[in-house]
């Protein structure tokens, strides 16, 4: 197998070649996991042209930055963000100078963190209309990549409203229909948020039930866990399902933000690493990412109504 880094460093161009721009002496850290190393990025178009050094290789940049004391890496993605909800909807129905100057910005402040590709369907929302959403996001000069999952929470909103009764046969159908073509759509798999109304309103079983329309395609579930804390089913138990979702449905397990919420769960984290080390060590993949930060966030209803008053 050919590493990151040996693509990377194999990146050699002739004597005296001019690339667009030219990163110099920044601390280059590949993606790899091994560690930094001072070099020269060499930028031809969109694609990194030459790693090495440059004055030796006798390759010139147009433009050139001075990276000295910075680290230059590979742009970072962010599996988890609202940065850009509603560019699908907003944007494309009023593609007004404004609303397109609103998404440049939103993209902006993805982009000066170092990130370069997000989701567009957090939480198991996000656009059922896929490859709509996609051409949108496109049509609107959207400044960095995204991807998209089916959301389980807009399908079941599309089919059943805000209902919180079980999914009869017939509305499994039309949702497992809606992740289907999501999934042909180009989508990378489902998101789920069981914490939020009205997702929180389905039974694991009905969530396997609907999801697993996507094993043929493949791709991963991400889930907002139903209990992050001690509100519902409590934390473990939350992982348990979350892991066992993904699990019958056949896609890889991501859990979202993975945090232990509270003080009722605080010390739990070795638990729910130990949850996820036995999932994996069964051959289940499962992962997870994680705030960097050591508050939360969500919607002031979800944090404070009971959820049968959202039914
Ligand atoms: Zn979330």
């Amino acid at each position: 197998m050919i590493s990151p880094a040996s693509i990377l460093f194999a990146l050699v161009l002739a004597q005296g070649t001019t690339v667009d721009v030219l990163i110099r002496a920044g601390t280059v850290h590949d993606g790899s996991g091994a560690p930094g190393r001072t070099a020269d990025v060499g930028i031809r178009g969109d694609r990194i042209a030459f790693v090495g050094d440059a004055t030796a290789a006798g390759v010139r940049g147009t433009r050139t930055i001075d990276a000295r004391g910075l680290i230059v890496a590979p742009g970072f993605i962010d599996p988890h963000t609202h940065v850009l909800e509603g560019i699908g909807s907003a944007v494309a129905r009023t593609p007004t100078a404004e609303n397109l100057a609103v998404v440049r910005r939103q993209a902006l402040s993805a982009i000066t963190q170092g990130i370069t590709t997000v989701t567009i369907s957090p939480d198991g929302r996000g656009p059922i209309d896929v490859a709509r959403a996609l051409r949108e996001a496109e049509a609107g000069g959207i400044g960095v990549n995204i991807f998209t999952l089916v959301g389980f929470g807009s399908v079941r909103q599309r089919v059943m409203g805000s209902s919180s009764a079980p999914a009869t046969a017939a509305q499994v159908d039309s949702m497992r229909r809606l992740v289907e073509q999501g999934l042909r759509e180009g989508a990378f798999g489902v998101g789920a948020g069981l914490f939020y109304a009205p997702q929180s309103y389905a039974s694991t079983d009905e969530v396997i039930a609907v999801i697993s329309a996507a094993r043929p395609f493949g791709g991963v579930y991400d889930s907002h866990q139903r209990d992050e804390s001690s509100y519902s089913i409590g934390l473990l138990n939350s992982v348990r399902e979350a892991i066992r979702i993904g699990r019958a449905s056949g896609l890889a397990t991501n859990i979202g933000h993975v945090k232990a919420l509270g003080v009722d769960v605080w010390g739990y984290a070795d638990s729910v690493l130990r949850l996820m080390r036995e999932a994996r060590a069964g051959g289940h993949p499962v992962v997870a990412d994680q705030y960097p930060w050591t508050a939360s966030g969500t919607g002031l209803s979800a944090a404070l109504l009971p959820r049968w008053a959202q039914a």
